[in-house]
């Protein structure tokens, strides 16, 4: 098996990626990379009533962003393609009349209506899940109860119809699944799927067979919410004799709401503020914008990292992996079974762990782009230094300006309630002192501010927590920052000096 894995990733084009949906190509991608296998991207695209413009350049360009590369597909092409539905109409038309002549796939020519008073029928009959299968297709209008001549002249004139699979009415399907094992399915609890319409264009469930049987796919890696549509699939491999080289199914575990009950929807995201899709989407539609974790300031390598986690585990708590070494050591024994529970608390931790490995360059490129946003000019030097002083404070790139705004601004207010508690006749007499005792300082550095700082604060027998609070607020208005004295030099002597003249002006004491 090692040499020549060959996986898919079969995204339907009907709207943004559900996160959900990236971290089954992730799991395709490292598996595949993982045994030097391929990693193809398929557009199932077969389904136009929900076709949605836009939805594959949204797909590339997420799984770019992540560099979830693909190794054949729409774009690169490859040996295996067409790599679009829609454009291999033609390949499925043989393998469906094989079915048909073989008696394992049939034409149904049942009108909307017909359908409707089917149902209607079972339901009176109080059936639990009224569908065409091998019972009630008995009494409907299809090639195993018409005249095959009334079949040739339905045919013939044109008349619509859908090709449907024929279910046996009581056999076991038996399948192996690499998380769930063996999975056992009365036959009687399937329908007879719709395979084909009459104008060719195949299924969901005959494309998706077809296609992974001529792309030579080994696993089939993807959410569980398609175990239910296998024993269809697995049929179909044994009517159309594929059965010898039928891929392993591997269906990942559901991802959960953050209360952990139920299936995450895009409404529970929304709910707890986080976004559901990898990149921002807008409705064609509505005009509507859904954020995305891209723009919410979450590093590619980080949101792979804790995708990769969700379901799967390296064995050894490690958490922190990056995509080499998520290649290295995915393997599917590792992928659980349990549901599991999205944490987005555990996104953005990981987000503030990728982000302070970043190179200091890259960190002020960061606070840069804000600055300019803001028109706000600074010495490279003094934007480097903010970055320093504030790495391991912030989750998102976004958060050098929302944290370090105090370095480049003077305040406009100060906090209240601060200013009642810390700005005492003593305190202010000290800013006072500092004035001049700053002024005057050769180098302001944090060394030789502290060094000045300290003996003028017990000499008058002031407190730390006095003292650095009505500093600290007379320079940035608040009552929280990194440390004091490495801030002070970075806002710089004059503008300290400015900052504490205003500070003292602005809020005298009576
Ligand atoms: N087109 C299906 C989807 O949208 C693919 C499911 C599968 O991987 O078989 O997810």
């Amino acid at each position: 098996m090692e040499n020549n894995v060959s996986v898919r990733f079969a995204p339907s084009p009907t709207g943004a990626l559900h996160i959900g949906g990236v971290r089954t190509a992730l799991y395709n991608y490292l598996f595949a990379k993982k045994h030097q296998g391929r990693f193809v991207l398929r557009i199932e695209d077969t389904d136009r009533t929900r076709f949605v413009p836009g939805a594959e350049a949204y797909i590339l360009e997420t799984l770019q962003w992540l560099g979830i590369t693909a190794d054949e597909g729409p774009v690169q092409g490859g040996s295996y393609g067409p790599y679009r539905q829609s454009e291999r109409t033609d390949i499925y038309k043989p393998y469906i009349d094989r079915l048909v002549a073989e008696g394992h796939a049939y034409y149904a020519f049942d009108t909307p209506e017909e359908l409707e008073a089917m149902r209607e029928r079972l339901k009176a009959a109080r059936v639990a899940a009224p569908q065409y299968n091998a019972v009630s297709r008995a009494w409907m209008r299809n090639s195993l109860t018409l005249p095959q001549e009334e079949v040739a002249a339905l045919l013939q004139s044109g008349t619509p119809y859908v090709i449907r699979i024929k279910v046996p009415h009581d056999q076991d399907i038996r399948l192996h699944d690499s998380v769930r094992g063996w999975v056992k399915v009365k036959s009687a609890a399937i329908d007879d799927k719709v395979l084909m319409k009459s104008d060719g264009i195949p299924t969901y469930h005959f494309a998706n067979v077809v296609d992974d049987h001529l792309m030579q796919i080994t696993h089939v890696i993807r959410g569980e919410e398609w175990l239910p549509s296998t024993p269809i699939h697995v049929l179909l491999y044994q009517y159309l004799s594929w059965e010898a080289t039928m891929p392993q199914f591997v269906h990942l575990p559901l991802l959960l709401k953050p209360e952990g009950t139920g299936k995450l929807s895009k409404r529970d995201a929304e709910k707890h503020g986080f976004p559901i899709f990898p990149i921002a989407w807008q409705d064609p539609d509505t005009g509507a914008t859904a954020p995305g974790f891209r723009e919410q300031g979450y590093l590619p390598e980080a949101l792979l990292n804790f995708l990769a986690l969700l379901g799967w585990s390296a064995g050894d708590n490690q958490e922190l992996l990056d995509k080499e070494a998520l290649i290295q050591a995915f393997s599917l024994e590792r992928v659980g079974k349990a549901g599991v529970k999205f944490d987005i608390q555990k996104a953005a931790w990981f987000n503030q762990q990728y982000l302070r490995t970043q190179p200091d360059d890259k960190l002020v490129q960061y606070l840069q782009k804000d600055l300019v946003d803001y028109n706000i000019t600074a010495t490279p030097e003094k934007v480097l230094r903010v970055c320093q002083l504030l790495k391991e404070r912030v989750t998102f790139p976004h958060d050098f300006w929302r944290q370090g705004r105090a370095f480049f601004v003077a305040p406009e207010t100060y906090d209240e309630k601060l200013m009642a508690k810390k700005w005492t006749p003593e305190a202010y007499a000290l800013l006072q002192a500092l004035l001049t005792v700053f002024g005057e300082l050769p180098t302001f550095e944090a060394e030789p501010i502290n060094a000045a700082l300290i003996p003028l604060i017990e000499a008058r027998k002031l407190k730390l927590n006095q003292a650095m609070p009505a500093i600290r607020i007379a320079l940035t208005g608040s009552g929280s920052g990194p440390d004091l004295m490495q801030s002070m030099a970075a806002i710089g002597q004059e503008e300290v000096v400015a900052r504490i003249t205003q500070a003292l002006e602005r809020n005298p004491v009576a």
